[in-house]
């Protein structure tokens, strides 16, 4: 059951607007859109489901939680991991995965025009038929969808060398809970006219207003790439690597690691052999043009050969890069089985002081007896730490969540940020003040009031007081 009181005139008044087939109010869907990929621990239910397939549904959506003060929580495909389409007070989840078209593939412009709800997988894959390329991956791109991607200005491997969604969006059309539409930026990639809105409204994670059309930018698709996996006997030997490749100008538009207890897990996980020697190991891919690719991966080989790798292996075709890329994208899955609760935090450092910030954050796990499993983007500083718990055993939880503020404060004292790209939501948001320290929490809110004066979309997240 959802927590607003008048469900029954909200669900007759949306029906009424956008038809019955739209709207939907069983237990099962209740309980579908009731939580995200943080699980069923945040998982509170909305009084209504609806599926807009047009701007005027969304219109439509705005003037009933309008008229009848109801909360709305835009959503994609469910699979953020700080609860951001949680609908915490209850009210309409509206949910974009039927408003799924590609309108546009321009290739003369090298630019896509999308309705919020493509998925992020079915993008690429129409563009780079036309020799396109769409480079933003997050490791959930086959279910996750372009609007949820811009709301948490979503980032992935890649970002290391192409940037997060924030780079590619050229404009924005949205509507205000006032109702009214909001349409920013152009088909350029220089713009400075006015405030930029459309900058304020990547990464506001549903908060501000309610995306409903996205210009992406795209680049030529790369010739070719290779992927290399590296094993290290240390993790620190296997991060002071990394730093060189970074320095050495190799241009990587990959760099991913993960730590023995991943590496472990996901070999448990998928059956394959374990090698107990191997400490950490490390994704470097290299893309662009045939002649580069070759002459940058012969200086990445005699890099190995100088730094102690203990065991590599060349992808250089698509079946075998993607045989690591399996690898990776299954760690989440894996390392999950390892303790009933996963913990997913993403936090960042600058890349100067990644080898320092793994070997701190190992040591403070092993003072506070806790499992952590550490891999990501280690390229960019992105560093996935999971920490591994039982919700049944208090104990455990309470030293877990001392370890997290520690951690966060160490990260926020060495100048990174408590989350990469899951955004705030509902997970970070009392860990928000640790960042944020001199009255900016206080702005976020007063643009948050400007924008949606009554406090109804997708409220109680991000710097929400509680009871907000
Ligand atoms: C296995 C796994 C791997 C992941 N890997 C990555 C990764 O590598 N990089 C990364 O960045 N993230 C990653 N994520 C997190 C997640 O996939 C991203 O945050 C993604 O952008 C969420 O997309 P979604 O469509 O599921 O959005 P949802 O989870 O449905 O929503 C996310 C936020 O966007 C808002 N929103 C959605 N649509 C709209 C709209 N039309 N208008 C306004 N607001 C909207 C919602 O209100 C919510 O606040 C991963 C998640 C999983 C489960």
């Amino acid at each position: 059951m959802g927590l607003f009181m008048s469900s029954n005139q909200v669900i007759k008044a949306l029906k009424k607007g956008l038809g019955s087939s739209k709207v939907f109010y069983s237990q099962e869907y209740l309980l579908t859109y009731a939580y995200d990929a943080t699980g069923s621990e945040y998982a509170v239910p909305p009084d209504v489901v609806v599926f807009p397939q047009g701007e005027e549904d969304v219109a439509a959506v705005l003037a009933v939680a309008r008229r009848y003060k109801v909360p709305v929580t835009p959503r994609g495909a469910g699979v953020g991991y700080s609860g951001g389409s949680i609908p915490v007070r209850g009210g309409i989840a509206l949910v974009f995965t039927k408003m799924n078209r590609i309108l546009q593939v321009d290739e003369d412009n090298l630019l896509a025009v999308v309705e919020p709800g493509v998925v992020t997988h079915d993008l690429q894959q129409e563009v780079e038929k036309r020799g396109l390329f769409y480079p933003v991956d997050p490791a959930s791109l086959k279910t996750s969808t372009i609007g949820g991607n811009v709301a948490e200005n979503a980032g992935g491997p890649r970002c290391f060398k192409y940037g997060v969604t924030a780079n590619y969006v050229l404009a924005l059309e949205a509507y205000l809970i006032t109702g009214e539409k909001v349409v920013s930026g152009s088909y350029v990639i220089k713009d400075v006219a006015g405030y930029n809105l459309k900058s304020l409204l990547v990464g506001s994670e549903g908060t501000l207003a309610v995306i409903t059309r996205i210009t992406l930018k795209l680049l030529p698709r790369p010739q070719c790439r290779i992927l290399a996996r590296l094993d290290f006997d240390s993790l620190s030997r296997g991060t002071r690597f990394v730093h060189r490749v970074i320095r050495g100008n190799l241009g990587p538009s990959v760099l991913e690691f993960m730590d023995q207890s991943a590496i472990t897990a996901v070999c448990q996980y998928l059956e394959l052999p374990l090698e107990p020697e191997i400490k950490a190991s490390f994704l470097v891919e290299i893309d662009g043009n045939p002649l580069d690719v070759k002459e940058r991966k012969e200086r990445l080989l005699s890099m190995v050969a100088d730094e102690g790798v203990i065991t590599w292996q060349m992808a250089e075709n698509e079946l075998d890069q993607d045989k690591l890329w399996h690898l990776r994208r299954n760690i989440s899955p894996a390392i999950a089985r390892l303790r009933p609760r996963k913990i997913n935090e993403d936090i960042v450092v600058p890349i100067s002081k990644i080898p320092d910030a793994v070997s701190h954050i190992t040591e403070l796990a092993r003072q506070s007896d806790i499992l952590v499993s550490l891999f990501g983007h280690i390229g960019d500083g992105n560093i996935h730490t999971n920490l591994m718990v039982d919700p049944e055993d208090k104990d455990e939880l309470a030293r877990a969540d001392v370890l997290l503020e520690k951690i966060f404060r160490y990260v926020v004292q060495i100048k990174g940020s408590i989350t990469g790209e899951h955004g705030v939501g509902l997970t970070k948001q009392d860990y928000l003040p640790l960042q944020f320290k001199h009255g900016e929490v206080e702005l976020f809110r007063r643009i948050k009031k400007a924008f949606d004066p009554d406090n109804l979309l997708n409220p109680g997240k991000m710097y929400a007081h509680r009871g907000d």
